[in-house]
Formats: structure tokens, C-alpha cells, sequence
């Protein structure tokens, strides 16, 4: 089967051209033409989502979980086609691509699960009490509603998952919000034939195609307009700091500003106790290597720098990542930016003062081999810079002095994703002093395992203090992140007849 795109914008059901077009960069296979985004198209897009909004927010939870389900079974019939153009776009293995398809059909299915029992919803009431002294208490009901129309940008390490009909669409289509999708531009192939099963199913159902807008990028414009629009309400991202930080600057500065609920980087910092490191030094370093190698290193939780205590039970964690690192070959990496962006960040890591370069240099192209760094507390205490994440597979290994150093490094970190403890029995003493370092760091605290891998779940955070997330009270993944998309309104003494259908019955 091959792929031929349209190349079209997807406004409210509608295939629009632009006279604008770019080119895309697959990892391998032909490139195709797209139409470029443009400000004029993304307001026509915003238009469309604002137009469909009361009708959508006044839709029922059935009719919601009908469209999430049917996008669902619409992405799975693309299936074939999804796999052969997101790996030729992202060089990702087919393999990753079919997993994260499930996991994204997956995804909208658990909305839709979850918003059948309406428990997302809060509901409140307190009864009149006409009787009460000295005054009265009116009747108030309490219920989460949709804020309005959503933007969401596709993520590029996630061509699926955390794009066109990833996490962020799906928890804004649950709670009754438009969404307007500003497409990555390493795949928007990818994001075309997602964008048309969103299209399909809100066909099938007979809903408002201005529910659902995809416009492609290829200029910085497009964002800008996209959050800047003030039929938007809210905006959902995934992507580098620096980007990030420009588009939630540009939420604040509006008129009327909006929520930016951003996910601009975490390194998630991987702690190795005492016993933990007597005990299994080798199998931590090699579990360790596995999980930093894992989607070449391109994983928002990725855990890029690992704390032991110096001592020969170091040096044989390190030797056994080392060596894991250095059997794991070249690794495509999603685009040729961030390839050459891994290889300036390990650069600038090898040339830290008192780092030790441990593996040899990356190699060139689009490829990326694993890193391996190390440095003394000391050391890293004095340079901010070797906190700062490097996209890609690359680890650096810091030496703590004593075990009471461990607390002041974790304080030294910015907000995380994830906080990681490796430790045995006899570690509890040091793994209870250490936990309200970690809480207060990150979203995510885990024990014995490691960090990658995200299960999409009631009880999941991915945030945490920035610039983990813009958000600390928010998460982009599990069903919690519905209420990102959502505001509590109090009804007082409104009669039966004029409540939304999810208080009715309360
Ligand atoms: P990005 O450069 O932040 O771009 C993400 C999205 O935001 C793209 O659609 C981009 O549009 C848009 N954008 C960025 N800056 C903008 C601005 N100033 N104004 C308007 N729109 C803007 O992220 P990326 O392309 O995914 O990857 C670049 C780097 O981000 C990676 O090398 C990595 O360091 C980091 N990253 C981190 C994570 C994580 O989970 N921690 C995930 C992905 C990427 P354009 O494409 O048109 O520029």
C-alpha cells in the first residue's frame, strides 16, 4: 500500500488548499507537498469551533463517548496506512508506531469510559435552606463545564499519542470542546490521515464538523495566530522550552488571557541509594542504559542524569552503563534539527568543567549514538547548565560525596516529570528523608523502576513544577486531564428546566 496525501488543510470537514505549500523531511521514503498554515486559515478554523461550541457543549456524555469511540475505530481502519507513512516520516520502528497507536486508540476510549459516570463532573448541591437565620440560603449546584474551544499542537515525539487525536484531543473532546490542531510539520502526513478519521466519525455521527479543525504548519505565524485567537480558550503542548515559553508569553499578554497547559522538558533524575548500589549496581546501570537508549532518547521522560554515591559500587554502575550504552548502535532521530541539536548538547555537555566524557562523540546525520557523561557533585552544584535537557540518548552520572548530599541535589533541580528512587530495605531511612525533596520536584515519584513509559490510567500525573509543565496542578496524561478543559459554574436557584442535563438529576 502506498501513501498519497491530499496535502490539504481539514477545516470543519472541508479540504482546504493554501497557495503556500512546504515540503516534508521524511527519515526515509518520498517527501510530498502540504499546504502551509497561514493566519487567515487559522481563524477560519477558530471560527468554525466557536460557531460548533454550545451545540457541542450542550451535547450529551453518550453522544461525546459515541465520537470518541467511533474516531477510535476510524483510526484503527487507517491502521496500515498510519504505520507505513509515521515511520517514514519519524523513522520510528513500525513496531513503536503500532504500540502508540494503541495506546492512543486506547486513550480515547478511556475518556469515553470515563465520562459515562459523570464522577469528572464534581457535582455539588447544597439545598435551599429558606428557613436559616438571620438569612436564607438559596439553592446551589455546582457542575464542570467546557471552556470553549481548545488548541492543541501536535508533539513530535509522539506523531500519535500526543497529537492529532492524542491525549490533548481526546480530554478536550470529552468535556465538550472544539479543537483546533496546529499540525507538527515532521509529520504531517501522519497527521492528515489522523485528522481525516476525526472528520469520518463526526461524519458518521452527524455532529458539527467545526468540532474539529487541523492546520498544518510550516511557518511560526501559525502558532502565534492559534493562541492569539480569542475564540481559543485554553491550549495544549508539548515541545521544547524555549518554543513553549514563547507561546505561553503569548497566552498571558492577550487581552483576555488563557490557560497554556506546556510540557517543555524534564530530566528526570534517577536516584541510586546505598544498598540498592551494593546489591545490583550492574543490573541499575544496565536497566538504566535501556531506558535512556529507549525511542533513541527522545521520551519527555527520559532519565538523563542518575546520582550515586561515589565509591567502587559507582564505578560498576557506570561501567555496566557504559557498556550497554556502547553496544546500542545509531538510532534515527525524529528530525534532522534534532539530531544536530543532540550533538551541540553534548558538546556543551563534554565541555562543562570536571565533566568526563565516558562514550565517543555522536555520530553524524540524523543518526544519534548513546553519551555517557560524568561529574562530581561539586562540580555539578556549580553549573546550572548540566541540568538542562538533552533531547536525545544521552546520560550523565553525578558522584555524591555522602549520603546527605543526596537531599541538597534534589533541591537543586527544577521542576521534573519524574523523580526516581532505586533502593533496597535497608535504604528506607535515606529514601524517607529524600520523598518531600522529590514530591515537591516532580509530578511522578517512582520506586525501583524507571521512569519511561507513562500508563495512561485514573491515578497518572505527567507534570509537575515548571518547566515540567506550565501547570503544576495539571496532567496531559490519564483521565484527570479532562479537567484542564473544564470550569466549575454554581447555579443558584435556576429552575429544573433551565440546568445543563448533567446537573438535572442531582
Ligand atoms: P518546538 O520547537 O517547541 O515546536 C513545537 C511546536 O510549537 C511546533 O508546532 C512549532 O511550530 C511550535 N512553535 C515553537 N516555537 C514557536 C514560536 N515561537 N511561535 C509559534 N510557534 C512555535 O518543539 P519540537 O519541534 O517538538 O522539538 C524541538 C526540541 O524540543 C527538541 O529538540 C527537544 O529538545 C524538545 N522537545 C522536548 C520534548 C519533551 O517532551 N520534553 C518533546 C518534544 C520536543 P514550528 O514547527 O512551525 O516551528
Amino acid at each position: 500500500m502506498t501513501f498519497a496525501p491530499h496535502g490539504n488543510h481539514l477545516i470543519a470537514g472541508r479540504r482546504i488548499d493554501a497557495p503556500q505549500r512546504f515540503t516534508s523531511a521524511p527519515a526515509s521514503g518520498p517527501a510530498y507537498d502540504y499546504a502551509a498554515g497561514t493566519p487567515a486559515v487559522v481563524a477560519e478554523a477558530c471560527a468554525a469551533a466557536e460557531a460548533a461550541f454550545a451545540g457541542f457543549a450542550a451535547s450529551s456524555r453518550q453522544q461525546r463517548a459515541a465520537l470518541l469511540n467511533t474516531i477510535a475505530g476510524e483510526i484503527d481502519a487507517r491502521g496500515a496506512r498510519i504505520t507505513e507513512i509515521g515511520s517514514s516520516e519519524t523513522g520510528l520502528p513500525e513496531a513503536r508506531l503500532e504500540g502508540e497507536r494503541g495506546r492512543t486508540t486506547g486513550q480515547l476510549r478511556l475518556f469515553a469510559q470515563h465520562i459515562l459516570d459523570g464522577a469528572h463532573l464534581d457535582r455539588r448541591h447544597d439545598a435551599a435552606l429558606p428557613g436559616r437565620q438571620p438569612l436564607p440560603r438559596p439553592d446551589l449546584r455546582m457542575v464542570q463545564r467546557p471552556i470553549g474551544p481548545v488548541a492543541v499542537f501536535g508533539a513530535s515525539n509522539f506523531p500519535l499519542a500526543f497529537s492529532t487525536a492524542g491525549g490533548d484531543t481526546a480530554a478536550a473532546l470529552a468535556a465538550g470542546c472544539p479543537v483546533v490542531v496546529k499540525g507538527h510539520g515532521a509529520h504531517p502526513g501522519t497527521s492528515e490521515i489522523v485528522g481525516d478519521a476525526i472528520v469520518a466519525a463526526l461524519d458518521k455521527l452527524g455532529m458539527d464538523a467545526g468540532i474539529f479543525s487541523l492546520v498544518q504548519g510550516g511557518s511560526r505565524a501559525v502558532g502565534a495566530a492559534l493562541v492569539t485567537d480569542p475564540r481559543i480558550k485554553a491550549v495544549g503542548f508539548t515541545g521544547s522550552l524555549g518554543g513553549g515559553r514563547a507561546l505561553f508569553d503569548l497566552c498571558a499578554a492577550r487581552p483576555e488571557p488563557i490557560p497554556f497547559f506546556g510540557e517543555l522538558g524534564s530530566v528526570n533524575p534517577m536516584f541510586v541509594l546505598p544498598a540498592a548500589a551494593a546489591s545490583r549496581a550492574a543490573e541499575l546501570g544496565a536497566g538504566w542504559a535501556a531506558s535512556l537508549t529507549m525511542g533513541a532518547g527522545q521520551f519527555c521522560t527520559n532519565p538523563g542524569i542518575a546520582i550515586v554515591l561515589d565509591g567502587p559500587d559507582a564505578d560498576a554502575f557506570v561501567q555496566s552503563a557504559a557498556a550497554a550504552l556502547a553496544d546500542t548502535g545509531p538510532q534515527t532521530m525524529l528530525t534532522d534539527g534534532m539530531a544536530e541539536a543532540y550533538r551541540s548538547g553534548a558538546r556543551r555537555m563534554a565541555e562543562g568543567a570536571g565533566v568526563n566524557t565516558l562514550l565517543p562523540p555522536p555520530c553524524d546525520g540524523r543518526a544519534a549514538t548513546p553519551q555517557l557523561f560524568e561529574v562530581s557533585a561539586e562540580n555539578w552544584l556549580s553549573n546550572e547548565d548540566l541540568a538542562e535537557e538533552v533531547f536525545g540518548p544521552l546520560g550523565l552520572v553525578v558522584r555524591a560525596e555522602t549520603p546527605e548530599q543526596l537531599a541538597t541535589l534534589g533541591r537543586s533541580f527544577k521542576g521534573q516529570l519524574t523523580a526516581t528512587l532505586q533502593m533496597d530495605d535497608s535504604d528506607l531511612a535515606l529514601a524517607q528523608e529524600l520523598l518531600p525533596v522529590l514530591e515537591r520536584m516532580a509530578g511522578r515519584v517512582l520506586a525501583n523502576g524507571f521512569p519511561t513509559g507513562v500508563e495512561v490510567c485514573d491515578a497518572m500525573v505527567h507534570g509537575g513544577p515548571y518547566p515540567a509543565s506550565t501547570n503544576f496542578g495539571a496532567t496531559s496524561v490519564g483521565t484527570l486531564s479532562i479537567r484542564r478543559f473544564l470550569r466549575p459554574v454554581c447555579y443558584q436557584n435556576l429552575p429544573e428546566a433551565l440546568l445543563p442535563a448533567d446537573l438535572a438529576a442531582v
